[in-house]
């Protein structure tokens, strides 16, 4: 697959102001799709910075451009910087997302600002009318496969991966090694052939393997085995399981951004289990994260989609419950069991 950039060099060359936008949440693809997007226009000259709705974890702060000028800007700590940012750009790029209203905050500033706007992104469902440009697919990886492509096309770079810097391929290795799991889900062909070629181009895998998936802290490691051990709900008529964590949970934990990331996959490891959920409140209390996984053709997009006001991927969604917490086992088995009706599995 070679994308056509003609438009997006065209959007290029008429500025050199870009503002980069991730998700809220952000995680390693979201993160990683920025800073290789950073990385490769600041190679060309351009003044670019990163706006985050909220902080990152701390294992991908090795991420970080290291011009302290160019410090990603995260809205819920620097509202206004944000917007003035956002308004001031020549051009808009949104990374890793398919709805404007994943930037939590910034939908209204994004749409009132000037700057021609473009989407690169893997989710179903893509708000492509919003866009004067979209690179929109979900068969790759990650945004970080797309992207990959997408520079790869580059004049500049013309195929020849030696003309792009280490830091923009190690961002980019980052964003497919963690959107896939560590190459366990939605691994394509066009997966293994960046790796190769990221890998051959100089990035160190194992070192990036264990600075961004071999990171945690000794309560991180607790919590994930009280949960499995005391919270894990296994329904095997539904071939589903479901943890459940509270903010309290949290804080007995000291629980920092990225800690629960990898939960809701373990119950897949389980025979017999399909469908895996994983429910968690927010530090205020107001509404609950929801992660649902699936395997084979067992599409939880839909699920989040009519259940949980969410989306994402067939195997892979996510989405937010506004209930007290405390509600949400008797709202999820009830919501499980009309979808398992409805898409007639049980
Ligand atoms: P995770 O469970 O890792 O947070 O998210 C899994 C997938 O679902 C990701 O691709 C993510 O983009 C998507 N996702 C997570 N939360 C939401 C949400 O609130 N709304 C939508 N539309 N997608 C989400
Ligand atoms: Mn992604």
């Amino acid at each position: 697959m070679t994308p056509d950039i003609s438009k997006l060099e065209a959007f290029l060359s008429h500025t050199d102001d870009i503002a980069l936008i991730g998700h809220f949440n952000p995680d390693g693809d979201s993160l990683g799709s920025v800073t290789a997007a950073y990385h490769y226009l600041k190679g060309r000259g351009k003044r670019v910075r990163i706006i985050l709705p909220s902080p990152y974890p701390d294992n991908m702060s090795f991420l970080e451009p290291s011009d302290p000028a160019d410090r990603m800007v995260i809205c819920e700590k620097s509202m206004d910087e944000a917007r003035r940012l956002v308004a001031g750009a020549g051009l808009i790029v949104c990374l890793d997302f398919n709805r404007l209203s994943r930037t939590e905050y910034l939908e209204e500033d994004i749409i009132a600002a000037h700057a021609p706007k473009v989407l690169i992104d893997h989710h179903l469902a893509a708000e492509l009318d919003r866009f004067d440009l979209a690179y929109s697919t979900t068969g790759v990886s990650s945004t970080c496969e797309l992207l990959f492509r997408i520079l790869l096309a580059m004049p500049d770079v013309a195929g020849d991966l030696q003309r792009l810097n280490l830091r923009c391929a190690e961002s980019l290795y980052v964003g497919m090694m963690t959107d896939t799991n560590n190459f366990s889900n939605s691994v394509f062909p066009g997966t293994f052939d960046m790796a190769s070629q990221l890998i051959a181009r100089g990035v160190n895998k194992d070192e990036l393997q264990d600075k961004v998936l071999n990171c945690y802290t000794v309560s991180r490691t607790r919590l994930l085995g009280h949960m499995v051990k005391d919270k894990m709900k296994v329904l095997p008529e539904y071939r589903t399981a479901y943890m459940v964590l509270t903010r309290k949970e949290k804080q007995r934990y000291h629980f920092q951004a990225g800690d629960s990331e990898g939960f809701v996959n373990l119950p897949l490891a389980i025979s017999g289990v399909d469908v895996s959920a994983l429910f968690s409140e927010n530090d205020e209390g107001t509404y609950v994260r929801v992660s649902l996984r699936s395997k084979g053709e067992i599409d939880v997009n839909r699920f989040a989609i009519r259940f949980f006001n969410g989306g994402g991927h067939r195997n892979a969604s996510g989405g937010r419950l506004y209930m007290p917490v405390e509600e949400v086992p008797a709202y999820f088995e009830q919501a499980l069991a009309a979808w398992m009706e409805e898409e007639k599995f049980s």
